[in-house]
């Protein structure tokens, strides 16, 4: 900030661009180094020392692990504990589940963000807009990642439906192949008239429902 006002003296105008950036960008590494202060996990008390591994053992918590995360105000460091299965080797870190960052680098925040930009293909310019937009760092890729694995975990979660779902006899597509789809999904409350929402519980318990639920979906593929 100094420097900014003592060069406004030197040339008598201001770079409002500059100082906009500078201040957003000051008031980020404060915001993260707040964050990295939040995120010191202490360690375990003796009584919560120990959690159950999926292979049926227990797993023993180890030490404190730090992990650089990069959240919605920059890189932030993570410190919690780690818990060790001595039968099956596997490590588990309750905070990262959490904190929802479990085998991320990034946080839930930045995720959305990038899953936003992502859709905007082609990636490099996802990476352009986080950059301006939120003054963040990612390489193309990791955008392109990010877009990618919330497309896989969707389409995981969605397999139960599908194969309740009834098969019904499509017809053979012809043309090329399409790599990736990205598919926007959203709901809303659509009013409607007492008979449609006999029977259906309404958001207020005890209270019947008002309105029944819009879906709304858009497919589109990345234009390269
Ligand atoms: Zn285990």
């Amino acid at each position: 900030m100094h420097v900014i006002f003592s060069g406004r003296r030197k040339s008598g105008h201001l770079d409002l661009e500059a100082i906009e950036m500078a201040v957003r960008s000051a008031m980020h590494h404060a915001g993260a180094t707040a964050l990295s202060e939040l995120l010191q996990f202490p360690v375990p008390a003796t009584e919560q020392r120990t959690l159950s591994c999926s292979c049926g053992h227990r797993a023993h918590y180890r030490e404190l692990r730090s992990k650089r995360v990069l959240t919605a105000v920059g890189k932030v460091e993570v410190s919690r504990p780690c818990y060790l299965c001595p039968h099956c080797h596997a490590g588990q870190f309750p905070a990262d589940v959490e904190l929802d960052i479990e085998n991320s680098e990034f946080s839930p925040g930045v995720r959305r963000m990038q899953a936003m930009v992502g859709q905007e293909a082609p990636f490099d310019h996802g990476r352009q807009q986080m950059k301006l937009l939120a003054d963040l760092e990612v390489i193309t890729k990791t955008v392109e990642r990010t877009a990618e694995a919330i497309g896989a975990d969707i389409a995981a979660r969605e397999q139960d439906e599908i194969h309740r779902a009834v098969q019904l006899d499509l017809p053979i597509v012809g043309g090329r192949p399409i790599p990736f789809l990205y598919v926007q999904l959203d709901g809303t409350g659509v009013p409607v008239v007492k008979k449609e929402t006999v029977g259906r519980a309404g958001k207020t318990e005890g209270q019947p429902a008002h309105t029944r639920e819009a879906k709304l979906a858009s497919i589109s593929t990345p234009s390269r």
